[in-house]
């Protein structure tokens, strides 16, 4: 294909902060940005070109959308297969829907993985209370139980300690699910790679994650891991976005076991919150990524010019009034980054830091630092 050349036009589906970064990236490389979603003056439709206020099930305004722009991207894995479907027969669609098929649901995420010969977190398929009941039997407390749609930060899942969670725990989710082995892990790595449509592959390396209430909150690059490990994440991250054949960007999220041993927890086919520190912190962001790739560009180095530690700035922040913004600039190594939501909800994702230094200790403790600045005087 030929490359789409500045001056084009990029449509997001979905309208969130990743659409909002990934605008910010390619009207600085002169594209111009529509994005569609059921939402209004959203975090991405504040910096795009263009805001379409539809139903993902609108598929006229979904054609519309398509005609009015030279390739779709999305920034939001759930958007339903028939969108894609719509808007790929009028322009490129990456990654493709067939990506999207995939990774929305845990069921035939796992499948692939394991199909594909990859390292995953133990499971079992769970379509009824009895299925459950013989799925812990072969997979031992405690084990997590996670519905296999639409499950993102935590929604959707229940863990199981013992026989008597068991009964709850199907009634809380009484759906298609997987049943997980709960995994005693030494800590949560993820990769961020990309690949463009001629099969060029680059990574951000292991970044460390640390998660509170499901929900990530710190993010160390690199990740404090034996070299050993940082590689073979990496292979197992090519080895992904080969096989499912992915143009942009995706998220390889593992478990690192007591041993040292990697396991998939899951996918996301975009740019993800642990790759936030790219943005400041690498010559190419993940955002301008994922528009290269998207625009059969060659891709950007991704280079780390300092260490850098993400935390993620939720609601919650806002509960003692508006946090204080001018404490969180105090430190000239930390950047802000807010997303322009209008309603601070506890746990929702409203900004984020990243700090940068000579060592990640020294980036981690800048960056709580001036989180904590924030609601000081609360
Ligand atoms: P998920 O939404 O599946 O990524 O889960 C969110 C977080 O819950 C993960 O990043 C882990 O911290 C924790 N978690 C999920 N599944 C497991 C598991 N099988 N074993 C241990 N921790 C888990």
């Amino acid at each position: 294909m030929k490359p789409i050349l500045p001056g084009a036009t990029i449509g997001v589906l979905g309208s969130g902060q990743l659409g909002r970064m990934f605008a910010i990236a390619a009207r600085r490389m002169g594209y111009r940005v529509h994005t569609l979603s059921p939402d209004s003056d959203t975090p991405t439709g504040q910096v795009a070109d263009l805001e379409i206020n539809a139903s993902y099930h609108d598929l006229d305004r979904v054609a519309e959308f398509a005609r009015g722009v030279d390739a779709v991207t999305f920034e939001f894995e759930n958007v339903p297969a028939p969108t894609a479907e719509t808007c790929a027969r009028y322009v490129p669609v990456r990654p493709a829907g067939e990506v999207l098929h995939i990774t929305q649901h845990r069921l035939r995420e796992k499948s692939f993985l394991s199909g594909a010969g990859l390292p995953l977190t133990p499971f079992r398929e769970v379509n009824s209370l009895d299925d459950l009941r013989r799925a812990i039997e072969e997979l031992g407390y405690p084990a997590v139980l996670k519905a296999a749609d639409f499950g993102y930060d935590g929604k959707g899942q229940v863990r199981i300690h013992s026989e008597a969670d068991v009964d709850p725990a199907w009634n809380a989710i009484q759906a298609q699910s997987a049943l997980e082995a709960f995994i005693d892990f030494d800590r949560e790595v993820s990769v961020v790679a990309a690949r463009n449509e001629d099969g060029a592959f680059v990574h951000y390396g292991a970044v460390e994650n640390h998660h509170e209430r499901h929900i990530l909150d710190v993010t160390i690059a690199p990740a404090r891991v034996r070299p050993g490990v940082a590689a073979r994440a990496v292979e197992i991250a090519r080895a992904v976005l080969e096989k499912l054949d992915v143009v942009g960007v995706l998220c390889v999220e593992f478990f690192v076991t007591k041993s040292g041993e990697l396991l998939i927890n899951e996918l996301a086919p975009r740019p993800h919150n642990s790759g936030h520190f790219s943005f400041d912190a690498c010559i190419t962001s993940q955002f301008e990524q994922q528009l290269r790739a998207v625009c059969g560009l060659p891709l950007g180095s991704t280079e780390q010019l300092r260490p850098a530690v993400m935390v993620n700035l939720l609601g919650d922040l806002w509960q003692g009034g508006e946090p204080d913004w001018a404490a969180a600039c105090a430190c000239p190594n930390v950047k802000l980054h807010l997303y322009g939501k209008l309603e601070p909800r506890p746990g929702r994702k409203m900004g984020h830091l990243t700090a940068m230094a000579g060592d990640v200790e020294t980036a981690r403790g800048q960056a709580l630092a001036a989180r904590s600045a924030l609601s000081k005087n609360a």
